[in-house]
């Protein structure tokens, strides 16, 4: 692989730019592989390149019907904490948000980590009350988070409007060194490591079927033909049920569409990240200038990806008290993306009813800042059958009833 550089760049500044390399190979699909990922978001491309780095498996593919990163891991808004209730749920994305620390240097490109501060609004007291327990559980999780009053939310986030009417601040859980990262960047940073290690990355290739003999998976059809393969590994988010149907069996999962949008570029006013869960926003300021705001999920199943104008209205009707500055702001565009939510809000990372299959969905609203986490898990589960990171995510809590319950944590926020 050509490593970046400032000498290389340097270096092809004076060949005008010709001799760069393309940064993952697009191989013609092979007959057979160890191990075939389906679906080429970030989990998918990180699954994959866990599996070559830590577990020296070489004959892997990644499938993804479009092009990779085109589904959630290229639509969301990129929000990195790890503030989360429930002791597993802070061990793993507390592993991914302590991976990206790192993530540009592993991987050698730069996927714009930017751990500027995540803050969740308090702005009812039952708030207040859920993020000050969730701060003493972040103590004894090693989460570095604090519950902090208005005056200071006011210091860190001066366009903050905390005397409204209606919705008052009356706190916030900070976590100083959540944040942001470049999403693109993060899903074509796991695709040029993974192809280096010698995986295949396949894009335009749906799969159509998969091939079950005597209960365990032999292979997968697709628009580019049959593809054998020992172990199969399902990532495709909000199409985790319609992949499920192939190899006949159903999940407890729901698909919805989570919506964003972004305002024209303004100049630098907001360097940190604020969620307001009661009325259902969050923003933050994107390099770019531009404000990048999300809302809640469509209460509604569908697999549509696209906004709707009733939900640009809402969100900002939501939002305006607390950040007045945003009715006078233009809005640019708006996108959506199919999330798959579980009941408890809580992922999936397990083996499947069928051998040889294994499952990674249920990230709902909130799985961009697992990415390297949950990968580097789902690669173990593949590679030994077991992952201590995952054993809480597995799908058999349905049936028994040990759910990892992060509504407050997840349920709206991301
Ligand atoms: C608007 C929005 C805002 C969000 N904000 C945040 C946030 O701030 N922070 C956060 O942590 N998370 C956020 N999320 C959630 C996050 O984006 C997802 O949890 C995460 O990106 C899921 O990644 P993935 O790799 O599992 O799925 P995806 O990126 O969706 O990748 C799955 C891939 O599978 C492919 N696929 C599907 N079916 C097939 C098939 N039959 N054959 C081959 N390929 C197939 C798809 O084309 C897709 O590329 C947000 C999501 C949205 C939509």
């Amino acid at each position: 692989m050509q490593r970046y550089s400032v000498f290389a760049l340097v270096r092809q500044a004076m060949g005008w730019h010709q001799g760069w390399e393309r940064a993952w190979r697009s191989p013609e699909p092979q007959a057979a592989y160890d191990a075939v990922i389906v679906g080429g978001g970030g989990h998918g491309l990180a699954t994959a390149y866990y599996l070559a780095k830590n577990h020296g498996m070489r004959r892997v593919a990644v499938l993804e019907k479009g092009w990779i990163g085109g589904g959630n891991t290229g639509r969301n808004t990129t929000i990195i904490r790890s503030n989360y209730l429930q002791d597993p749920s802070a061990a793993i994305y507390e592993k991914a948000r302590s991976l990206y620390e790192t993530l540009s240097q592993d991987l050698n490109y730069n996927v714009m980590f930017s751990p500027r501060g995540v803050m969740m609004l308090a702005q009812t007291q039952h708030e207040v009350r859920g993020y000050r327990r969730t701060a003493q559980a972040n103590a004894l999780q090693g989460v570095a988070t604090e519950f902090i009053g208005p005056a200071r939310v006011k210091e860190l986030c001066p366009i903050i409007h905390v005397s409204g009417p209606r919705y008052p601040v009356l706190g916030a859980l900070w976590q100083p060194r959540g944040g942001t990262a470049r999403h693109d960047a993060v899903a074509w940073s796991y695709a040029r490591g993974a192809s280096d290690l010698g995986v295949d990355i396949i894009q335009n290739c749906a799969v159509t079927g998969i091939d079950v003999e005597g209960g365990r998976v032999t292979g997968v059809q697709t628009t580019r033909g049959p593809i054998r393969c020992g172990k199969l590994g399902v990532v495709v988010a909000g199409h985790s049920g319609v992949l499920a149907g192939m190899a006949g069996f159903r999940l407890p999962i729901e698909s919805t569409a989570l919506q964003a949008l972004v305002s024209e570029p303004i100049k630098p006013c907001m360097d940190v990240v604020v969620m307001a869960n009661t009325v259902h926003g969050y923003m933050s300021q994107s390099d770019k200038g531009e404000m990048v705001i999300g809302g809640g999920a469509d209460g509604r199943n569908d697999y549509t990806q696209r906004g709707s104008f009733s939900h640009v209205e809402e969100t900002l009707r939501a939002l305006i008290e607390t950040f007045p500055m945003l009715s006078r702001l233009k809005m640019l565009r708006w996108w959506g993306g199919i999330v798959d939510m579980t009941g408890d809000r809580s992922p999936i990372i397990s083996k499947a009813p069928v051998e040889g299959m294994f499952l990674n969905c249920g990230w709902g609203t909130g799985g961009f800042k697992a990415i390297p986490g949950s990968g580097w898990a789902m690669a173990e589960l593949m590679a030994k059958g077991h992952s201590p990171l995952a054993s809480a995510f597995g799908l058999e809590r349905f049936r028994e009833g040990r759910f990892v319950d992060e509504s407050v944590a997840a349920g709206v926020a991301h």
